[in-house]
């Protein structure tokens, strides 16, 4: 045996550890108490559909949102499928979404035989870019076979998109808004929660949603008396004052009691969650954001970093870096490999054309782990592994 230690040729295994996308283990070491008193306050009522905890959260969720009203349902995809059954919303009618987004938002309107229309997004904000929108509720006017009825503005990854502006066209044209806000809870713009920017909003509980819960699940908000009430309705088979009075056609689309208990042990820690998302996304800023393009901020917001996407500058750098990363056990991901328009399902509902920024981004983009309960040290590896993992990229 040689008494001089050699340098292990294999590096020792990274004393920050794996750094995973999300972290629900970890979460559960903060809030496991809370979590552990809703639930078993449900098992001993067991009033386990529709019990008291769905009422609790609807009340604490339209507060923190800023909105008359609340209505939790099944899952967020649940949430925009009634508010476009609530509008009557079928064939013939044209609903403006962005082609740079989650399956949901283009899934709902075709489930209603009703025509997505695709539109392109902002290069820097990856939110919809309204001269694009503007120029395909032109076309499809002029084209005269669709009928311009919603514009869904999605708030992806966490930011507002431009609500002002989507409130203008929405206006000028006739169009229901509808804010698929799955991604951006506790986002704010211009000091006001995301909740009442559009004539409804649909949030999602997925559990890796900046608001998750323990499965599926979901709400609805709006300031209408009026479509509050159909949205219950419509949650619930399309029941009318009594139970067994059906007035139209509707979903199960309930939120399970013990879903809205764990939101709401999840709402305890919330904001604190958002002010670590929020440093953390300061921290790969400065430490990136002269190395790869940062996401630019929608002005006059705060954000709920359900996701913290960088760009590349083309595909082969992005596989790179990817592949350094999980070689230093750091986990990456990629929000959207494809634009809506070029999914199988939905290229043949498809006829604007080129996307050419959705098309692009596609190609490049990659998500950060930006979980709160992501440590400091977990996030020094990340921001070394990928500027070293660049400047080898850059040399080869
Ligand atoms: C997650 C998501 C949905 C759907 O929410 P589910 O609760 O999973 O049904 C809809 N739109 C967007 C943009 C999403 O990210």
């Amino acid at each position: 045996m040689s008494v001089i230690q050699k340098p292990d040729p294999v590096p020792a295994p990274s004393a920050n550890g794996p750094v995973p996308f999300l972290d629900l283990k970890a979460q559960q070491a903060r809030i496991g108490p809370e979590m552990r008193r809703r639930i078993d306050t449900v098992l001993a009522h067991c009033q386990f559909v529709m019990g008291p905890e769905v009422a609790e959260l609807e009340a604490e969720l339209a507060r923190r949102a800023g909105a008359a009203h609340c209505i939790a349902v099944s899952s967020g995809t649940d949430a925009l499928l009634i508010a476009m059954m609530a509008e009557d919303i079928g064939p013939g009618d044209a609903v403006f979404l962005p082609a740079f987004t989650y399956t949901a938002t283009a899934e709902v309107p075709l489930l209603l035989r009703a025509t997505p229309v695709f539109v392109d997004i902002d290069p820097r904000t990856f939110q919809m870019d309204l001269a694009d929108l503007e120029r395909r509720i032109a076309a499809v006017r002029q084209a005269g076979k669709l009928r311009p009825r919603a514009v869904v503005g999605v708030d992806l990854f966490g930011q507002p998109a431009d609500w002002d502006g989507l409130a203008k066209i929405a206006e000028t044209h006739g169009l229901l808004t509808i804010d698929d806000c799955a991604q951006a809870f506790g986002a704010s713009l211009h000091g006001n929660p995301l909740g009442s920017q559009a004539d409804c909003t649909a949030i999602s509980f997925f559990p890796s949603k900046s608001l998750g819960g323990y499965g599926d699940g979901g709400a609805l908000f709006t300031q209408s008396d009026e479509r509050a009430a159909l949205y219950r309705s419509l949650r619930t088979h399309g029941e009318g004052k009594q139970r067994y009075d059906v007035q139209r056609i509707g979903i199960n689309g309930r939120l399970d009691t013990l879903q809205a208990a764990v939101v709401l042990a999840k709402l305890t820690v919330f904001d604190a969650e958002l002010a670590r998302r929020e440093a953390i996304a300061r921290t790969y800023d400065q430490r990136l954001g002269n190395l790869l393009t940062v996401p630019a901020r929608v002005a006059d917001s705060t954000s709920a970093w359900a996701v913290y996407s960088v760009l590349l500058p083309d595909s082969a750098t992005r596989t790179a870096v990817q592949e350094a990363c999980k070689a230093e056990g750091v986990s990456t991901a990629v929000y959207y490999p494809k634009p809506l328009h070029h999914q199988p399902a939905y290229a043949e509902h498809h006829e604007g054309g080129a996307l050419p920024v959705s098309e692009d981004i596609a190609t490049r983009i990659m998500a950060l782990p930006i979980h709160p309960d992501l440590t400091d040290a977990q996030l020094d590896h990340v921001c070394n592994t990928i500027t070293r993992a660049l400047a080898q990229a850059i040399s080869a």
